[in-house]
């Protein structure tokens, strides 16, 4: 690449003599090239150098930029390593580059390079401070060099979003992108309503943070369920009185245990306390004994020896001793026998799952059945069935709640509602919710309001939306350690380039202690000694309450610092920008995308830069790299360290503490005093690739499930796009129209005898056809039926588009097919989303679920495009752009097929939109005005009376049902 990188700076050197209006001129002069043939990449060394230039010109003249209201003076010119992380970029990898090196202005270059093909390059960051911080400080570039820039925000009309598409560049979160994606291919109903224009080319910034860490949420619009099936309510005290009875039965087995350590028996407590970690793994006891190398090394080995294919058996016996038995490293809580009696003292089968499997078997064998009863039978056992899984669900879900989840922790209780911890970030993510009932479950704990489930009505992964570019980069100072997912995942290379001066930082060993109060005291006598001296100090913390610990501390000790727990980004950003003062002590919940960078204060590099302390391990060492790689930037010194102990989540639950412990007791460890080798940190690091490892497969089954529904999708919303944008969407429905009569045709002819019966009054039914059995018997065979059928529909179309204005048909048409498909589209995706917990729940059997889940998905799928198309047929001529309209269509068609033969649903219902009308599963108020005019001549009904049309029906459950106040029929 060095080749390529004098030859950029040729190009700059050459620029130099220029006035600001002919290198502006160049923009137009590359896009003109192109347009001639010439590539991007042929353009590469120009346009970089233009870039370059300008950034030269801004540093000379001493330009002072507005940003978020702040004065910055430019002085930044691209370093070497910058032109060649630019050229990762544009080469579509990832470039990883030291925090500080400059990053932000590195994407200047390939995004003003891929923006002058005009398609549109997006450029993704953090959070929204961010994003109009970068839109307004970089975009003095682009627009000096005559390019439009944009920036997404959250809040923003539709205007203003489709206003900031519409620029060369857009700055933008992720969320804002994805979510826009999802309106727009789910939800607008015209093409004006779109605001995006394709997906040529994105720079995620801090892409670590937003590939890895963020796509384990898929973004989701929801709107409130219909019906509610949660009983959290119901269950929760009854469930509080279990956790209570739990918690007494394993605090006196950990009393046991310990009078059993005082006698020396470590291996029979260590199986006791195996059974307190499965039974209640935060008891207080158990978490002291796991400090003892001793005592934690015979937990381990119980654990170990049980988890023995062989001992199978014993671990079963084990779990039924208790009410419930949890794995806190795979979050999931199940009831044994006891709990189940416990809850349910009559009837214990009450909590178990039915099997269906074997129940639908007898039922098939029962030779007394007749087919009917068997099908009652098995419809029967499905409901019983679902009903109870449901009930544990919910059970299970609480459990998790209670004895998983803490408060503090996990989320926090604000205002009468549960906020999410991120616990990535340690930041509150108000808004955000469990799914799957579970932040349903902890509000039920938490005495807070239950709010309502809702239902998904569009989602995509991270992952999948980003997989729409046809060219995608990204950068962090930290993609190493992940850069197999990266290339697994999105097929994204990793380069890192060397920073612009060489790194100074001394990172020291780990210092290890036995318990986190021993840890926390000489972490404070550390941050107090190099206080004393001024060297600032940033402390990296795993957890929000952790923060507050040492804050508290830190507080006794009369050290001012600052906390860095920001809900607001741009104070989080001063807060930042001053830790490299003199003095500063900052302590931060997870530094990674964090997106500001630490700059030494004068005087502050003599005594030995930043110093940064983590006061844990975290699960990933990427997190850990991110927070040592604030310090020593661009040459500065820097240092850092960790300070961990055996209570930490890390060594708990992953740790191989046997060999630490046979360590420890080596070298021989004495109290308050930590212990460091560089064997330690070998053992930390494996446990953290085993966290990641387990992380890395949780990421990837979501999106081989989501995989399926992408498929899936990716047809659905293809079809809406081409409806949405064509300016004649009457072939389209047509076609669609067609494909439902031969299906139809194809299954009636299908049988033996043949359904003929069956077609007519199919035919009859969902259009005005007017077609009787000799028309077909006439006609010869079902191909011929078929032909039939296609003619017929379409000559009643013509007598239905001739009382309509041509403009308003088009509008109605594209209505009929979207209206179809959002409605079951979106019902669709709730069936899936049972499908994927009835799928968990069958896993307990000898299938593989994913491969379940893929076939049920491919049948249901097969469905739902049937059902579409039926809809489509079904309400292409139920639907008018006006009253007058469907009248005098109504009263045009043969006498024969009569009015009354258009069921009851028949339904004209003008919309906001001007001069159409919307379909689906109309509201009845608005029905009832739309028929209004032909009530007249209909006599009054009595509710209970027998309906005209269908005397088999009282009128309140047939023409009534739909809102309306005479028969449908007797009015026509
Ligand atoms: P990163 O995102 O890589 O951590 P930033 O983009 O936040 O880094 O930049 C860090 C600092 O480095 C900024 O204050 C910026 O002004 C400065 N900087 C970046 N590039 C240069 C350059 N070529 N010359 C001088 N300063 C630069
Ligand atoms: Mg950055």
């Amino acid at each position: 690449m060095t080749p390529m990188v004098a030859e950029i700076n040729r190009h700059e050197e050459a620029l130099r003599g220029m006035s600001m209006e002919e290198l502006r001129g160049k923009t137009a002069a590359f896009r003109d090239r192109l347009s001639k043939g010439e590539t991007l990449d042929q353009l590469l060394p120009e346009a970089f150098a233009a870039v370059k230039n300008c950034c030269r010109r801004f540093t000379e003249e001493k330009r002072k930029i507005r940003v978020r209201g702040q004065e910055i003076l430019w002085e930044m010119i691209p370093f070497d390593v910058q032109l060649i992380g630019a050229m990762v970029l544009h080469s579509g990898r990832i470039a990883e580059m030291a925090t500080g090196e400059g990053k932000t202005l590195v994407a200047t270059l390939p995004t003003y390079l891929n923006a002058l093909s005009g398609k549109g390059v997006h450029v993704v960051t953090v959070n929204d401070y961010l994003a109009a911080r970068d839109a307004e400080w970089m975009g003095e570039v682009y627009r000096e060099l005559g390019l439009t820039v944009g920036c997404l925000q959250h809040g923003q009309t539709q205007a203003e979003r489709r206003a900031q598409y519409a620029c060369d560049i857009t700055y933008g979160t992720c969320s804002e992108f994805g979510f826009d994606y999802l309106r727009d291919n789910g939800m607008a109903t015209t093409p004006e309503d779109q605001v995006q224009r394709g997906h040529f080319y994105a720079i995620i910034d801090e892409v670590d943070s937003i590939l890895i860490d963020e796509a384990r949420t898929p973004l989701i619009i929801s709107g409130p369920v219909t019906v509610s099936t949660h009983q959290f309510d119901k269950y929760r005290s009854v469930i509080e009185s279990l956790v209570r009875k739990q918690n007494g039965l394993c605090t006196d087995w950990a009393n046991q245990a310990k009078e059993k350590v005082e006698k020396g028996d470590l291996q029979g407590a260590g199986r006791l306390l195996f059974k307190v970690k499965m039974g209640s793994p935060r008891n207080k006891l158990l978490l002291k004994f796991q400090e003892d190398p001793g005592t934690r090394r015979a937990i381990d080995d119980a654990e170990l020896e049980m988890y023995q294919d062989t001992r199978r058996t014993e671990l079963y016996k084990t779990k039924e001793e208790m009410y419930f038995s949890i794995d806190e490293r795979n979050s999931e809580a199940d009831l044994s026998e006891m709990g189940r009696t416990f809850l349910n003292p009559s009837d214990p089968i009450f909590f178990l799952v039915p099997d269906l499997i074997t129940k639908n078997h007898d039922i098939d064998t029962n030779a007394t059945l007749s087919a009917e009863e068997k099908l009652k039978a098995k419809q029967a056992a499905q409901a019983d069935y679902e009903e109870a899984s449901q009930r544990i669900h919910n059970i299970s879900q609480l459990l998790r709640a209670y004895c998983v989840f803490e408060k503090d922790v996990h989320y926090v209780v604000q205002e009468n509602k549960v906020v999410i911890v991120d616990e990535y970030t340690g930041r509150l993510m108000p808004g955000r919710r469990w799914s799957d009932g579970l932040h349903q479950a902890v509000e039920a704990k938490e005495g807070v309001q239950i709010d309502r489930e809702t239902q998904t009505l569009a989602t995509i992964t991270i992952q999948n939306y980003f997989r729409l570019y046809e060219k995608l980069a990204g950068m962090t100072g930290t993609a190493e350690t992940e850069a197999h997912e990266f290339k697994d995942i999105y097929r994204l290379g990793v380069v890192v380039i060397p920073t612009n001066r060489n790194c100074v930082r001394k990172d020291a060993d780990d210092l290890i202690f036995k318990t986190r109060r021993e840890k926390l005291g000489a972490l404070i006598e550390e941050i107090k000694k190099r206080n004393a001296a001024g060297q600032p100090m940033l402390v990296g913390t795993a957890s929000v309450e952790s923060s507050e610990i040492i804050s508290r501390m830190l507080r006794r000790e009369n050290i001012p610092h600052s906390v860095l727990n920001a809900k607001q980004h741009q104070l989080e950003a001063e807060i930042v920008a001053r830790a490299g003062e003199r003095g500063a002590v900052m302590i931060a919940t997870n530094m990674a995308g964090r997106g500001t960078d630490i700059k030494l204060s004068p005087g502050v590099a003599e005594l030995g830069g930043l110093h940064v302390v983590g006061t844990e391990r975290h699960e990933s060492r990427r997190i850990d790299r991110q927070l040592r790689g604030r310090c020593a930037r661009q040459g500065d010194p820097g240092s850092s360290q960790f300070f961990i102990s055996f209570e930490d989540d890390l060594m708990r639950n992953f740790g191989d503490s046997r060999k630490i412990a046979g360590l420890m007791t080596k070298l021989g460890m004495e109290e308050n005093e930590g212990l460091q080798h560089p064997w330690l940190n070998r053992s930390v690091e494996t446990a953290q690739k085993r966290v990641e490892g387990r992380n890395y497969q949780v990421r990837k089954h979501t999106l081989q499930y989501d995989d399926v529904m992408n498929q899936q999708r990716t047809v659905i919303y293809a079809w809406r796009s081409d409806i949405l944008n064509s300016t004649e969407p009457r072939p389209e429905v047509f076609e669609t129209v067609d494909e439902r009569i031969s299906a139809e045709v194809e299954a009636r002819a299908g049988t033996d005898p043949v359904d003929l019966d069956g077609l007519v009054h199919w035919a009859n039914s969902a259009m005005p056809v007017g077609l009787q059995k000799e028309d077909f018997l006439k006609a010869g065979g079902k191909e011929e039926w078929a032909k039939l059928l296609k003619a017929r529909v379409r000559e009643a179309y013509e007598v239905k588009v001739k009382f309509e204005n041509p403009e308003a048909v088009k509008a109605l048409e594209r209505f009929v097919v979207l209206g179809a498909i959002d409605r079951l589209w979106q019902e669709h995706l709730y069936a899936m989303d049972g499908l994927r917990t009835s799928i968990n729940l069958r896993a307990y059997g000898q299938k593989d679920p994913l491969i379940e889940y893929k076939n049920e998905a491919y049948g249901m799928f097969g469905e739902l495009m049937g059902r579409i198309k039926e809809e489509v047929v079904h309400n292409l001529f139920r639907s008018a752009s006006s009253l007058s309209a469907f009248e005098s269509f109504l009263s045009a068609l043969p006498q024969r097929t009569g009015r009354g033969e258009l069921p009851v649903q028949a339904q004209a219902r003008p919309v906001e939109t001007e001069g159409s009308i919307s379909m689906g599963g109309g509201q009845s108020s608005v029905v009832e005005e739309a028929l209004a005019p032909m009530k007249r001549q209909g006599p009054k009904l009595g509710r209970n009376d027998a309906c005209p049309l269908d005397s088999k029906k009282k009128f309140k459950n047939c023409c009534g049902a739909a809102g309306s106040k005479v028969c449908l029929k007797v009015s026509a």
